[in-house]
């Protein structure tokens, strides 16, 4: 079975491109039957944090990319690291070198001298540990190929071949003990059981490295996929100003995880010409052959019309549940969310058709819901109030006795009552319709007047209405 593996580095938040990484793991996993592991990758101590760790995890959950059993810390692996290059070390697949960082230093700068690229010489490599200085700590180095080259077979890229002589003896053991990433990377996907490596393709040229200590071990390598980079919508590398933005970002900018997913597998990867799909569509339907090898371009502007698709496509009662779930994270969510009770609750529900025809985000059916628990009186945004000049006051005036007549408050019955006024006043319906949308909301859009009359009810209604009139 397949089994594929997210491995984050916990130095910061859950990144766009790392949650597409997760994705493509995620759904080829759920595509296949197989499994996703996930590994934080946490050796480096320095840069690595809790909270960094935590982002993550609470990312992957808001998107629902589940993994499979518990997540494996790197760091509390150190020991099989070590294990593993000491028997590479018994078995004369690599070597301890004893070069101070000075020498190190030297060496570079003889390559560069020489137009050359940086790279270790070689010179314990065949040398007697006999030798060793006394009381000086090696560092382990593989022994790589130097004749031939050494070849990637890429789901994704292709074959992909890097001449052995530009691969030198690279540490996979520092001289204090900790394994580096290259190492590292390798005996994890190796005892994890990982089948199919799915990564960004900036990890291209590690691969060949990562092939070099998997056939040292004599071990299988695994299915290897490096997917395209996400670049920003002017083709450059993704930048803050792009969107490379952690995904709580997202969320606070009121996506659904569905519609966040739907976009980022539409990032690199096609299935004809839907661009609409749901998570079971991308399950069934996603291989990780398809992928494309060109970079994909991030847009705010495809996001989030998908992102009114999805929130349009879901039933009001779920949609609602979302939405009240989703205000804590979202800005000045917290305000909306401090005056539900089960009765404004109840008037949400009541409006969400309205609202969720009108909104893109969360954050602006947040917005445009405001209207339900907005104190009286009212205060007016700039247009609202250039609606309701004199005349419009005087409209509003000339309507409230039949709307204060009616006795079976409905939208129905409150629209019977705007159009027979309209008509005998020779005015169009929306002449009288924008005061009173003016009045009841604060705003100059909004759902459906006669709605908002609905949802309000007779009582706020009509002393909203009154309160605009002098
Ligand atoms: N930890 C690495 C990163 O965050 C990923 C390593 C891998 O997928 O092999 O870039």
């Amino acid at each position: 079975t397949v089994v594929t593996r997210f491995a984050p580095s916990p130095t910061g938040f859950l990144h766009i491109g790392g949650a597409r990484t997760a994705l493509f793991n995620w759904l080829y996993a759920r595509h296949t039957g197989g499994k996703m592991l996930l590994r934080i990758e946490d050796t480096d101590r320095e840069r690595s944090t809790e909270a960094a760790t935590a982002a993550i995890l609470d990312g992957l959950s808001w998107l629902g990319l589940t993994w499979d059993g518990d997540a494996v810390s790197q760091f509390q692996r150190v020991a099989r690291h070590r294990e593993v290059a000491e028997e590479l070390v018994r078995a004369g697949k690599a070597y301890y070198a004893y070069e101070t960082p000075e020498e190190l230093t030297a060496m570079r700068e003889a390559a560069r001298a020489q137009g050359l690229p940086p790279r270790y010489n070689g010179q314990w490599r065949d040398r007697d540990p006999a030798d060793a200085p006394k009381g000086v700590p090696g560092a382990v180095r593989i022994k790589a190929p130097r004749e031939g080259e050494t070849v990637v077979h890429d789901l994704v890229q292709g074959e992909v071949r890097f001449p052995n002589k530009d691969l030198d003896d690279l540490i996979i053991l520092r001289s204090d003990g900790v394994p580096t990433y290259m190492h590292a990377v390798v005996v994890d996907d190796h005892d994890m059981g990982v089948t199919h490596i799915i990564r960004g393709d900036d990890h291209l040229t590690n691969a060949a490295r990562q092939t070099v200590i998997y056939e040292a071990m004599g071990w299988a390598v695994p299915k290897m996929a490096h997917i395209p980079l996400i670049h920003g919508a002017d083709g450059a590398k993704l930048s803050k100003r792009h969107g490379a933005l952690g995904v709580e970002a997202y969320r606070a900018m009121g996506y659904l995880p569905e519609a966040l997913l739907n976009y980022l597998a539409r990032l690199g990867w096609s299935h004809g010409d839907d661009e609409v799909m749901s998570i079971a569509d991308m399950i069934s339907w996603f291989d990780i052959v398809d992928v494309n090898k060109g970079a994909a371009r991030f847009d705010f502007a495809k996001l989030e019309a998908l992102n009114g698709v999805h929130m349009r496509a879901m039933d009001d009662a779920t949609l609602t549940k979302i939405l009240i779930e989703t205000l804590p994270h979202l800005p000045y969510g917290e305000a909306l969310a401090d005056r539900l009770n089960d009765k404004t609750r109840a008037q949400l529900l009541q409006a969400m058709p309205g609202l969720k025809e009108r909104a893109k985000t969360l954050v602006e059916l947040a917005d445009s819901a405001w209207f339900i628990v907005a104190d009286r009186p009212l205060t007016l945004d700039e247009k609202a109030a250039a609606i309701l000049d004199a005349d419009a006051r005087g409209i509003l005036k000339a309507i409230l006795p039949g709307l204060q007549a009616l006795g079976d408050w409905s939208a129905a019955n409150a629209e019977q009552v705007v159009r027979v006024y309209a008509e005998q006043a020779g005015l169009k319906l929306g002449k009288v319709a924008q005061p009173l949308r003016a009045a009841l909301t604060g705003r100059s859009t909004s759902p459906g007047v006669f709605d908002v009359l609905a949802v309000l009810g007779r009582d706020e209604s009509l002393a909203r209405i009154s309160d605009q009139i002098d």
